[in-house]
């Protein structure tokens, strides 16, 4: 790697990742100084193409960003009319009703959006401004200078796929300096793990949990559909087998978000989450509204659950972690965006002030304490505990439990202080021996899809002349390891078919990794047992081609 010389390029602010977090934090420099240059480098081939969040989006972000947002056009025009909440059972489902819920958990005021969509118009408003925006650019690795971050690398491709090495039409991307680094990569970012890893950032906290969420878009009946509608449900099919549950959000256009979350840290390495969200679309309530109708896009994309508790620190020398690269998720809420882009906003303040005062690549301290003592710390705050005690009681009691907490934090007390999360989501996995294999009937081609039948209508794509970015740490593990102990759970938890366990008759078991499918989820990252799998950046403008998720 020394040999190596790249073009060098420098930036006031350098931002890693074109999501809500990283352009809100554009935009936010450019308001404040104009003259102060900014670039942003995002993998996907153009700005919302790896974004799936087919979101309910509380605007008080956007209010704090961009106060004028609602005579600009932005593609956020489906207020929240209905609210639904429904425990499933494999026939029947009971509708909670909302007067006992916490007031936060009320989605009156949000709005269903396409996120990649807003993203898309928020790149627009910050190129308006001027900023630098390049899609198309994996930032692969960090440039330090000393003990500070000073850059990244992005846009290297033309490595060999055998070796690793470059190769004839090596190409090896430039150096874009900064400033400050903004690591705005979304949950389990790649260069945000590197960073805590390095600067010991979750020494004190617990650590992160997640979930792994999956999502289809289908167009539906138009005298099935309600424009505004909000559903969430629990229950069925998980049960007792893990946490997690669905949303269905009707948005424009006779369109409705199917979505389902599985808790990560489920024991049964014989779950698969993929089949858990398609046997759910066979429950009567949702077959009935999904008959008839199409599926025209599905995704996946895991999301941060430890909140307060789990949020690293997240600052270090030259280099600020913004939105889910820390985990900024209200989980009973299902929202992150918002405080994504608060986040975005004070990270942009806090380089404002340093820059002003002829600082660089110091720690933005200001940042951290406004994320923990502002409006994010105190979202986050109010709703710590409904996470671990679903961990450790399971749905009801953290039906019960978590809302009488969030009740008594809408007051400004609670009775349980602050629970800490158990094991990370990867020591969670038990033992296939301890462990009943789960049985799940097979897709119908109607409501129910096989898993790479789907992944066509992520509409990923990578260019396949190089190493796959999916890195085993020990090549033997999946084999000798997780195959006899966990049943190798990579073949299940993946939601994009990536990773095989052949065997062919005399021939002793291969795994196979089929990095083409991937479309940057990170699961793997987080749940294998063995911690043997590292998730980088392909090369070029590779993954999902999301269009409206
Ligand atoms: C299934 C699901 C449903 C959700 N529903 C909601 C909801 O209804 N409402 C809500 O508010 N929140 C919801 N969330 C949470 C929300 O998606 C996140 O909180 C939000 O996306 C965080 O924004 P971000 O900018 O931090 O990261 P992201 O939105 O993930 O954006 C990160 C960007 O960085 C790019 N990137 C990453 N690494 C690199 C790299 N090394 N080089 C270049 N580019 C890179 C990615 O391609 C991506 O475009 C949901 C999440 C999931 C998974």
């Amino acid at each position: 790697m020394s040999q190596i010389v790249r073009e060098k390029m420098e930036y006031d602010v350098v931002i890693v990742g074109a999501g809500p977090a990283g352009l809100s934090a554009a935009i936010r420099l450019k308001q404040l100084d104009p003259n102060r240059s900014v670039v942003v480098l995002e993998k996907g081939s153009e700005v919302g193409a790896h974004i799936l969040s087919g979101a309910v989006l509380d605007p008080s972000g956007l209010d704090a960003l961009l106060p004028e947002w609602r005579s600009m056009d932005a593609p956020i025009k489906v207020p929240v009319k209905e609210d639904n909440f429904y425990m499933l059972g494999p026939a029947g489902q009971i509708r909670i009703p909302n007067f006992p819920m916490p007031p936060l958990m009320n989605n009156h005021g949000n709005y269903i959006v396409s996120m990649g969509n807003v993203c898309r118009w928020m790149a627009g408003v910050a190129e308006g401004l001027g900023v630098e925006i390049f899609p198309g650019m994996s930032c692969s690795e960090l440039v330090y200078d000393g003990d500070r971050v000073a850059g990244v690398v992005a846009g290297e491709f033309g490595r060999d796929p055998a070796t690793g090495e470059p190769g004839p039409n090596y190409e090896p991307g430039m150096e874009l300096l900064g400033k400050y680094v903004f690591l705005s990569e979304g949950v389990r970012g790649s260069l945000a793990k590197e960073v805590i890893a390095k600067y010991e950032l979750s020494k004190g906290h617990c650590s992160q949990k997640f979930g792994i969420g999956m999502k289809e878009i289908w167009e539906i009946d138009p005298a099935k559909h309600r424009e505004g509608t909000v559903t969430h449900t629990m229950g069925w099919p998980l049960g007792s087998n893990a946490g997690g549950g669905s949303f269905i959000y009707h948005l424009e256009n006779n369109q409705v978000y199917v979505g389902f979350v599985v808790h990560l840290n489920y024991e049964n390495p014989h779950l698969y989450p993929y089949m858990e969200f398609q046997r759910f679309k066979h429950h009567p309530m949702v077959a009935e509204l999904l008959k008839g109708g199409k599926r025209v896009a599905y995704g996946a994309r895991a999301i941060s659950e430890g909140g307060y508790q789990s949020m690293p620190k997240m600052v270090a020398p030259g280099v600020a972690l913004l939105g889910c690269s820390v985990g900024m998720v209200n989980v009973p809420r299902i929202k992150g965006n918002h405080n994504a882009m608060l986040s975005g906003k004070a990270a942009a303040e806090a380089a404002h002030e340093a820059i002003n005062a002829g600082r660089s690549g110091d720690e933005l301290s200001s940042y951290e304490t406004e994320v923990r003592t502002g409006a994010i710390g105190k979202d986050l705050k109010k709703v710590r505990n409904v996470k671990p005690m679903w961990s450790k009681y399971g749905l009801v009691a953290s039906l019960i439990g978590g809302g009488l907490d969030m009740w008594t934090n809408t007051l400004g007390f609670s009775l349980f202080g602050t629970l800490r999360h158990g094991k990370t989501d990867a020591a969670a996995t038990g033992e296939a021996k301890n462990f009943k294999p789960i049985d799940y009937p097979k897709p119908d081609g109607k409501l129910s899809f096989d898993r790479l039948t789907n992944v066509a209508f992520s509409f990923t794509n990578h260019d396949e002349a190089q190493p796959a970015h999916l890195k085993l740490k020990d090549p033997s593990i999946p084999i000798s390891v997780n195959l006899p102990k966990y049943a190798e759970p990579a073949q299940r938890y993946c939601p994009a078919g990536v990773y095989e366990v052949v065997a062919e008759e005399g021939k002793d078991p291969r795994f196979v990794i089929n990095f083409q499918n991937c479309v940057h989820c990170k699961t793997c990252d987080i749940k294998d047992p063995s911690q043997n799998i590292t998730w980088t950046t392909p090369q070029g403008a590779g993954g999902p081609n999301y269009p409206n998720m």
